[in-house]
């Protein structure tokens, strides 16, 4: 069985695939980073590290 990565739209296996729906671990943590990161938004407090906020694109 063959699905459509939802992130690169590259067809993958299903079975024996751990990073499913996507096709790899990169795609997933993607998808994931996306949401934490909207999450991450929400509740931010400015922190006094100059250097970790510049790293941050708004
Ligand atoms: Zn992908």
């Amino acid at each position: 069985m063959k699905v459509k990565c939802p992130m690169c739209a590259a067809s993958c296996d299903w079975e024996g695939n751990p990073w499913r729906p996507f096709c790899s671990e990169r795609c997933r943590m993607i998808d994931l980073g996306a949401w934490i990161d909207e999450d991450y938004k929400v509740g931010h407090e400015p922190t006094n590290n100059d250097t970790e906020y510049e790293s941050e694109t708004y």
